[in-house]
């Protein structure tokens, strides 16, 4: 599955400083030659591509970036300090374009082992100590400081979800993504207008984080066009795992349900049926009448099925289930990719 993460932001590295005009003054010497010192580079903006990265979130909340300026010269040739830099961390994967051209202006593919320049800070200005000649000893004047570089950028990240989530309506496939992911990235140029598929970013620690995204409306007949699951469910191709959410405290037979799901990916594409799958009884919390569902889970402990039983609501075997989920996906990484 793949989705569109992207924020546009300004940045702006800072202007150099100015540089002094200032006149030695000593008792023994009261006209003393010039000592205006140079003003400091203004500080400039980086960027550097971080693994532990999973969206571009804060970009959507900051979106304006001014380094620091650089601080002006002083006499006694004393030089201002340069401004601060300011280093911006995104994802591996980010496409970085002008924004109004939309000409890529960088592509952070892999991760960066240093940070890279995206606007150089203004030069400081020279202090007056340079100018003095031996006709002209005594200049008043100095340089003023060069403006830093300024862009509009626009960042993109291609997101591939990891983890799709199947099952009927009202199952609990959005409530388990808001459950257990810590950043819900806004879905940007996503071709449906009317349903959004859900997407979150699990992060279970910096070595383990993953994409999770449900599919709406899968219902029966999805393959024929009814609802609306039909053109998510192309997007469930590229999926490496999927989890089918089953409702335990609905009165339908689970089984029933847990077949008519599988027929409809079936019925989509056959390949779907040979993604690894892990089976999850959600609403454990509320599950009644559980005579069906004991039938089924016996079935699936006879077939060596893995299955979860968990409760979004009471938040019950979430754990459990992500690491099994991130054993799946980073333990012999290349069987998925
Ligand atoms: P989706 O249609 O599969 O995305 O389902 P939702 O996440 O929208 O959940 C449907 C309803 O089930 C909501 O009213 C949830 O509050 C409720 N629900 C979700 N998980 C649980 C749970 O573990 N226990 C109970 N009792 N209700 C739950
Ligand atoms: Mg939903």
């Amino acid at each position: 599955m793949k989705f569109i993460d992207e924020a546009e932001i300004s940045i702006i590295a800072g202007h150099g400083g100015k540089g002094s005009v200032h006149f030695r003054r000593e008792t023994m010497e009261p006209r003393g030659g010039p000592d205006g010192g140079d003003g400091g580079r203004g500080g400039s903006v980086y960027v550097i591509a971080d693994p532990n990265l999973a969206t571009l979130m804060d970009f959507r909340f900051k979106k304006k970036y001014q380094a620091e300026h650089g601080h002006d010269g002083r006499g006694k040739r004393q030089n201002g300090p340069d401004g601060e830099d300011i280093i911006l961390r995104v994802p591996v994967g980010t496409i970085i374009r002008h924004a109004e051209t939309k000409e890529v202006f960088l592509e952070l593919i892999t991760k960066s082992e240093e940070p890279i320049l995206l606007c150089k800070g203004g030069r400081g200005g020279k202090g007056n100590t340079h100018f003095a000649t031996s006709t002209h000893q005594t200049p008043r004047f100095s340089q003023p400081g060069e403006p830093g570089e300024e862009k509009v950028l626009s960042l993109e990240l291609k997101l591939l979800a990891d983890v799709g989530l199947v099952g009927f309506p009202n199952v609990g496939k959005s409530s388990l993504i808001a459950a257990v992911s810590a950043a819900r990235p806004k879905i940007a140029d996503y071709a449906f207008t009317t349903l959004v598929p859900n997407l979150g970013v699990v992060r279970l620690d910096a070595d383990r984080t993953f994409v999770m995204a449900d599919v709406p409306g899968l219902i029966e007949g999805a393959h024929e066009g009814t609802g609306l699951g039909i053109r998510f469910l192309k997007h469930l191709e590229r999926t490496r795992v999927y989890l089918h959410l089953i409702d335990a405290a609905s009165m339908r037979d689970p089984e029933n349900d847990y077949q008519i799901v599988r027929k409809e990916l079936g019925a989509f594409n056959p390949e779907l049926l040979k993604h690894k799958e892990v089976i999850v009884f959600n609403k454990m919390d509320s599950a009644q009448d559980t005579e069906l569902l004991d039938a089924f889970m016996a079935k699936l402990d006879k077939q060596k099925k893995t299955y979860f039983k968990i409760s979004v609501a009471t938040n019950t075997g979430l754990k459990d289930l992500l690491n099994h989920v991130a054993e799946m996906l980073f333990t012999n990484r290349h069987d998925f990719q």
